[in-house]
């Protein structure tokens, strides 16, 4: 067996037919025909947002904090489980976050801890699908509502899966998926941005068009552009958009192969958990998950930096993540934590991520038995 790595980007083989056309035409500025034809994809996929490519969910997320006119001394409730963006767009705009706790089960935002996170200068809510699982959000999108927050989805991990049948990053009024080489589906980097609340998409075409209102030019709508608004370049060029647009062709091959590697893992795992030694995902009813990451929770911290050693010494590349926002050295300073955050302190400390990507199948027999294997011999010193 080769060594495996923890992620190896899926390329499907027509990136570079896509880029190469791209380039005879000569468009390769941003919102050309990929781009539309991507936006089209996603809006297929999650009704009723309007899609904007961005260069990453990183992007996304600071266009979004930008249209809810975030401003110093706001605050914005969060978990602290999750990946720095997620707090970082909103401290560009001066905001604090305030981190809540996560759940034992799918390691999301703990909604029954939310409204005591709310003061008066609290302006959104922002949970993260982890994994790809979706949060409780029928409660959080309720709390919204009636304390008058604005809900921002976290979906960088999230496309294609779904709550009670609708789709992850299309709930809040704003939703944001990334395409990181990480990711499901992927461009290197890259990203979106899902408008769910129809007033807002014309500011947010101006944010992301330099705070101009070009893409009415484009569409013939005005006979000039103009400065209108705050504003950044958050569209990227067409060469990019070219390379996504192979990757959501195949989409669904690539999620049910993803799929197939996942519940491999999760079967041969059953017989672990039921001994004692892991605990594996637990994925709620309502939920319809992406296979975006196997991950499992061991019993220690002492035993997860055990695991993630020996099977290096196998040759299986396995990590973790996240150290919590709230401890970390920027994050203790900026920040706000409502509770203990047991959860995340102590889950944080014993998750480990394994490797899941397409062409991982024809290994993975025996990556699954080096993993038992190394499990097993953890419980024995
Ligand atoms: C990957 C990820 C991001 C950042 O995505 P980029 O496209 O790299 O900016 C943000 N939030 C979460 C939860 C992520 O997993």
């Amino acid at each position: 067996m080769p060594k495996i790595p923890f992620n190896r980007p899926y390329m499907t083989g027509k990136e570079l037919f896509y880029i190469a056309e791209a380039h005879f035409h000569g468009k390769l500025a941003g919102d050309g025909p990929y781009t539309k034809r991507c936006h089209a994809w996603l809006e297929s996929k999650s009704p009723p947002g309007r899609a904007l490519l961005t260069h990453s969910c990183t992007a996304a997320l600071e266009m979004a904090a930008m249209l809810l006119d975030i401003r110093p001394g706001d605050e914005v409730i969060m978990p602290s489980y999750t990946f720095v963006s997620t707090a970082n767009a909103f401290v560009l705009r001066g905001a604090v976050p305030v981190f809540v706790d996560i759940r034992p089960d799918t390691l999301n935002i703990d909604e029954t801890q939310i409204e005591q996170a709310i003061t008066a200068r609290t302006r959104a809510i922002v949970p993260v699908h982890y994994a790809g699982v979706a949060c409780e959000m029928d409660t959080i999108l309720d709390i919204a509502r009636r304390r008058r927050l604005a809900v921002v989805e976290d979906a960088a991990q999230g496309l294609m899966a779904s709550y009670k049948g609708r789709p992850l990053g299309a709930l809040g009024e704003l939703g944001t998926f990334s395409f990181h080489e990480t990711k499901n589906i992927i461009s290197g980097e890259g990203g979106a941005l899902l408008v769910n609340d129809e007033r807002l998409l014309e500011r947010a075409e101006v944010l992301r068009e330099k705070g101009t209102d070009r893409s009415r030019f484009f569409r013939g709508q005005v006979d000039k552009y103009t400065w209108q608004d705050v504003g950044s370049s958050y569209l990227p060029g067409e060469l990019i958009a070219a390379f996504l647009w192979a990757q959501m062709e195949e989409a669904d091959s690539i999620t049910a192969r993803r799929m197939s590697l996942w519940n491999a893992y999760h079967e041969a795992f059953a017989v672990l958990e039921a001994e004692g030694l892991l605990r594996r995902p637990i994925i709620p009813a309502d939920c319809r998950h992406n296979a975006h990451m196997y991950y499992v929770l061991l019993p220690s911290l002492a035993q997860r930096t055990a695991l993630i050693e020996r099977l290096a010494a196998l040759d299986v590349h396995s990590v973790f993540h996240y150290v919590p926002l709230h401890t970390s050295p920027f994050g203790r300073e900026h920040s706000r934590a409502v509770g203990t955050l047991r959860n995340t302190n102590e889950l944080s400390e014993r998750l480990v991520r394994l490797p899941l990507w397409v062409g991982l199948a024809e290994h993975q027999g025996e990556v699954i038995e080096r993993i038992v294997r190394t499990v097993r011999g953890l419980s024995h010193g």
